[in-house]
């Protein structure tokens, strides 16, 4: 069976966020019955909304060929958060390690233990940025063309870090 196309959001801004991002872009390669295609550029961004306060993020997007359906493949995701240390005390709080399973093909879903396009990829710049890194021409089902919800993305703080930092 022709494996699907997945986009994973990956964050940190605890503990080393540069070397938990590296880590975690490693880990996803190991991912059972799939293989890392693309990653983008590591991003540091400012945090949005609440709690005020955090350290910035560390952002970065990987494109995964994968034969897994995407419940395996949201909880591979988990697994590999819980090993690299990520705890759920606050809400949107800061974090090791954050995965997101932004899109998974064209898949749309409203389950809210799995909502496909994930739900607020439209609006956040360290989403849209590192996503058109790697894949400029992609359609984000529900909400158009990526390189149009970055056109109208609000400003946010967001600087593309050197491969060298
Ligand atoms: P946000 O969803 O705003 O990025 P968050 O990443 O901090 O916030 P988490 O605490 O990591 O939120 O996840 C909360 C729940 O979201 C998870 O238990 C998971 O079941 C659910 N969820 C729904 N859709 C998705 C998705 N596309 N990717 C990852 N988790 C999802
Ligand atoms: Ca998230
Ligand atoms: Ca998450």
């Amino acid at each position: 069976m022709r494996p699907a196309r997945a986009y994973i959001g990956i964050g940190s801004n605890l503990d080393d966020p540069i070397g938990q991002v590296r880590r975690a872009l490693q880990a996803l390669s190991g991912i059972l019955a799939s293989g890392c295609v693309a990653q983008s550029p590591l991003y540091r961004t400012a945090p949005v909304g609440d709690p005020s306060g955090q350290p910035d993020y560390i952002n970065a997007v990987a494109a995964l060929d994968t034969g897994l359906t995407p419940q395996q493949l949201l909880m591979a995701l988990q697994t590999l958060e819980l090993a690299q240390g990520r705890t759920r005390n606050v809400r949107w709080g800061a974090r090791t390690l954050d995965l997101d399973l932004l899109l998974y093909d064209q898949l749309t879903s409203d389950d809210p233990r799995l909502t496909l396009p994930h739900p607020r990829l439209h609006e956040r710049a360290f989403v849209l940025y590192p996503l058109c890194d790697i894949a400029p021409h992609l359609m984000i089902p529900g909400h158009g063309p990526l390189t149009e919800l970055l056109a109208r993305c609000p400003p946010q703080a967001i600087a593309r870090l050197d491969s060298a930092d």
